[in-house]
C-alpha cells in the first residue's frame, strides 16, 4: 500500500483516490478564466461519451450539467427541475436512496407514487406496471441502479424497456455505478442519469453531474422549485457560456475530477475498471464466506461496487471493535444501513485492487482472531 494512504478506505465515496488526482488540486483557479471554463467544456463531453459508449448514439442527442454539492444535491436538483408542473413521479424505494428521493419529492411538493419494496428485493416490474395502468398521472419514474444501502443492483435496462413502452420519462440515480459497471444510457433506456464527482470516476468530493437526453431536457425550461438548484439555467450557463457555472464553483475538485477521467483513460475505460471492481467483488466476497461471513443479498442482485455482511450471531460481535481492529490494519470499513437486519458494508471501489482486498481479507481473518468472535457455523473448514 502506497505510503501516504494513511488507510484504504472500503467505503462507496468518498473513495480513495490516486495521489496524482490529488496532487492537481495544489493550483487555484479562477472561475470565470478560459483555462478553467475549457476544463469544464472537457468534462461535460468525455461525461457524455462515457454514457453513450459504443452503444452508437449520436452525441448531439445528449448534454450533461455539473451541479454543486454532494450527489444529493443533484439529485434534488434533477427531481425538482425536470418534473413539469403538471407531472407526478413513482419512486421505487428499496433502499434507503430511493427513499431519499421519495422524500425530496414530498418536501418539493411534486405528485409522488412510491412502490415500496424490501431492501433485499429488486424493483418489482409487475407493481410498476399495475401502478402505469392504475395511475395515468404518472409522468416521470426514478429509480436508483446501485442501492448502495444494501449492495443491491436494481434492473435497470428493464425499467427502461417498461418506461419506453408507457412513454415515462425515466430517471436513473447511478451515483454509485456510474463508470464502475458496464452500462450505457440508450441501452437502459433512461432519459437523466446522475452520479457525483466521489464515486466510479475516483474524484474527490464537491459536485455531481446529470447526463440528459438533450430534447427532453430542453423542454424544461422555467419548471425548477429552486434557484441555486434549477438544472435547466445550470445547464443553459454552461452551454451558452463556455464553461461557466452560474454561482462559486468546486473548482480544486473540478480538476481533480479532469485528471480523474484522464486515469479512467488509461486503465482502459470503464470496462477495464468494471472488470477490476467485479474482480474486487468476487475475492471480497467469497473470502469473507470463507472466513464465515454470509452476504446479505443474493448472488443475482449483488452489484460489484459494495457489499452488506450480515452480522454473525456470536453476542459478543461488535461492529465498533471490528471497525477499531481494521483501522489499525489500514482498512476503513463502513457501518450498515439496512432496516430489518444488522450488517456491516465493505466497498471495493475507488483506487483499490485485487492485492488489496486479498490484504483486507487476511486483517479481517486477524481481527476475527484478536477479537474472538465466534463464527460458528457459518465458516468453513477450509
Ligand atoms: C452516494 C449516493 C448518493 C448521494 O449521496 P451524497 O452523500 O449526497 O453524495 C445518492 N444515491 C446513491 C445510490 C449513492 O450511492
Amino acid at each position: 500500500m502506497d505510503d501516504d494512504i494513511p488507510y484504504l478506505l472500503l467505503t462507496p465515496g468518498p473513495l480513495t483516490t490516486t495521489r496524482t488526482v490529488k496532487e492537481v488540486m495544489l493550483r487555484d483557479y479562477c472561475t470565470w478564466d478560459d483555462d478553467y471554463n475549457s476544463i469544464v467544456t472537457r468534462i461535460r463531453g468525455r461525461l457524455v461519451r462515457l454514457a453513450l459508449g459504443d452503444s452508437g448514439a449520436a452525441e448531439a442527442d445528449y448534454t450533461s450539467v455539473l451541479m454543486q454539492g454532494s450527489g444529493t444535491f443533484s439529485v434534488e436538483a434533477t427531481i425538482g427541475s425536470v418534473i413539469p408542473p403538471d407531472g407526478k413521479l413513482l419512486v421505487i424505494d428499496n433502499g434507503a436512496y430511493g427513499n431519499r428521493i421519495a422524500l425530496i419529492t414530498e418536501r418539493l411538493g411534486i405528485p409522488l407514487h412510491t412502490i415500496k419494496q424490501p431492501e433485499t428485493e429488486p424493483a418489482d416490474f409487475a407493481r410498476v406496471e399495475a401502478a402505469f395502468e392504475s395511475d395515468p398521472d404518472i409522468t416521470h419514474v426514478a429509480m436508483v441502479h446501485c442501492e448502495t444501502t444494501t449492495g443491491l443492483l436494481n434492473p435497470a435496462a428493464e425499467m427502461g424497456q417498461l418506461c419506453a413502452k408507457y412513454d415515462k420519462t425515466y430517471i436513473l440515480d447511478a451515483m454509485s455505478s456510474f463508470a464502475g459497471v458496464e452500462m450505457t444510457m440508450p441501452e437502459v433506456g433512461c432519459q437523466y442519469l446522475i452520479s457525483s464527482a466521489n464515486k466510479c470516476i475516483q474524484g474527490v468530493p464537491g459536485f455531481g453531474f446529470v447526463i440528459a437526453h438533450r430534447a427532453t431536457f430542453e423542454k424544461t425550461k422555467g419548471w425548477a422549485r429552486s434557484l441555486s438548484l434549477d438544472l435547466f439555467d445550470q445547464w443553459h450557463e454552461m452551454e451558452t457560456k463556455g464553461g461557466k457555472w452560474r454561482y462559486t464553483s468546486p473548482t480544486h475538485t473540478v480538476r481533480a475530477f479532469d485528471r480523474a477521467l484522464d486515469e479512467l483513460d488509461e486503465e482502459g475505460g470503464i470496462s477495464r475498471r468494471a472488470a477490476r471492481y467485479a474482480e474486487n467483488n468476487r475475492l471480497l466476497i467469497d473470502g469473507m464466506r470463507q472466513i464465515g461471513f454470509q452476504s446479505l443479498v443474493a448472488a443475482e442482485y449483488q452489484s460489484p461496487i459494495i457489499t452488506s455482511f450480515i452480522y454473525p450471531d456470536d453476542p459478543k460481535f461488535d461492529f465498533k471493535q471490528l471497525y477499531d481492529a481494521m483501522k489499525r490494519r489500514r482498512f476503513v470499513i463502513y457501518p450498515g444501513k439496512v432496516t430489518d437486519v444488522d450488517c456491516f458494508r465493505i466497498g471495493n471501489i475507488g483506487h483499490v485492487f485485487p492485492d488489496d482486498i486479498r490484504e483486507l481479507l487476511t486483517a479481517i481473518g486477524a481481527a476475527v482472531e484478536e477479537l474472538g468472535i465466534d463464527l460458528g457455523a457459518g465458516a468453513q473448514a477450509s
